[in-house]
């Protein structure tokens, strides 16, 4: 058996030989540093699976190339598959299966690490210091105590970060179409509009799908509490980009802090440095004072990257032994067929 493991960095190469060494699995495995797209999809030839990430090509062109190279399995190593053609990997006959949860924790931390930097601007005072600036001006914060902050998407990630925010003594309030009897620990549930109406800090941790597209625009923007802060750490395409420049501009929004991007596919996990960079929102966001922008790392642990490589090669095991695997995306949810429309990021 071979394993074709797309956009793959050092670091994948690193915890898959680990997971494999483990495992005892035989298998081949082949890294490509190119993402999968219809340009590169020929690196997969003969291969049994492809192992892709966020920002990989999975649609229904890149599905039908991949079916003639004879790959039948689609092993995503992350959570979301909105990047998949769920329609047309069904209909090709392909084994699709996802990493469901990776350390939660490891996603909510990131996003409290993101909500304390903007507030407290720790990134601001960082570059201050090393110019030998020790003035305070600007770097005014607020106590997280007290607080309101509204999470939208009550999952495992959502989850882990209301337990967190709770610590901090917030009042939490939450937006789940499927409500989650673990966050009611920590706080109520209540509708869209009351929880946009209602918070300090509003928290993005529902998946990219038909009806979470563009979630936060330029409608529910004008409902979120003047000087409110954003933070989404789930997917780039729930947030309207064009929208939150506007509202940063008439100083609405008083931070937002983004570690997806809805274009980010062009750009993130690649260096950049030298390049002159096209896209004229992501670098009018990056000029605000106000927002922080990271390139996809909330996962970014060893605990989650040891947990992706192991359930990724689990997955592997269970379609070539022909056994139930319970992350099969096309058998076991509901969910996946809801939504099987594909939204790129
Ligand atoms: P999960 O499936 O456990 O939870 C998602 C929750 O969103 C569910 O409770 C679901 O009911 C809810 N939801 C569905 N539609 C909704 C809607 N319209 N409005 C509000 N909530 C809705 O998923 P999770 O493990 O908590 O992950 C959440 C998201 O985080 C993933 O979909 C993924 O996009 C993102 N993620 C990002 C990173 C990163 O590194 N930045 C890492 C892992 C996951």
């Amino acid at each position: 058996m071979t394993i074709s493991i797309f956009s793959a960095k050092q670091y994948d190469r690193t915890f898959f030989d680990q997971a494999k060494d483990r495992s005892g699995i035989k298998l081949t495995v082949r890294y490509h540093g190119e993402s999968l797209s219809r340009e590169t999809v020929a690196h997969a030839k003969d291969a049994t699976a492809v192992c892709v990430f966020v920002n990989d090509v999975v649609n229904a062109d890149v599905l039908k190339e991949l079916h003639i190279y004879g790959v039948r399995a689609i092993l995503l190593r992350c959570a979301g598959y909105n990047n998949v053609d769920l329609v047309a990997a069904e209909q090709f006959g392909f084994f699709v299966a996802n990493v469901p949860s990776y350390s939660p924790e490891s996603v909510a931390e990131y996003a409290v690490a993101l909500v304390q930097s903007l507030n407290r601007k720790t990134y601001l005072a960082h570059d201050r210091v090393r110019l030998g600036n020790f003035t305070l001006d600007g770097l005014l914060g607020f106590a997280l105590n007290g607080k309101t902050v509204g999470i939208i998407g009550t999952g495992k990630i959502g989850v882990c970060f209301a337990r967190i925010m709770h610590g901090f003594g917030c009042r939490l309030v939450a937006y789940d179409p499927f409500q989650n009897e673990e966050f009611a620990k920590y706080g109520d549930f209540v509708e869209l509009g009351a929880l946009l109406e209602q918070s300090d800090i509003v928290s993005l941790h529902c998946p990219l799908l038909e009806s979470t597209r563009h979630v936060i625009n330029k409608d529910t923007l004008k409902q979120m509490k003047s000087g409110a802060m954003l933070v989404n750490v789930s997917r780039g395409g729930l947030v309207d980009t064009d929208a939150v420049i506007e509202s940063l501009k008439e100083r609405h929004l008083s931070g937002l802090a983004l570690d997806v991007y809805e274009r980010e596919g062009s750009v993130f996990y690649t260096d950049h440095s030298t390049d002159i960079i096209d896209d004229d929102a992501l670098m009018r966001l990056v000029s605000f004072p106000n927002v922080i922008i990271t390139g996809h790392q909330a996962f970014f642990t060893g605990e989650a990257l040891t947990e992706i490589a192991s359930v990724t090669l689990d997955n592997m095991i269970c379609f070539s032994q022909g056994v139930p695997c319970k992350n099969n995306i096309l058998q076991g949810s509901l969910l996946a067929r809801q939504s099987s429309k594909p939204l790129r990021i």
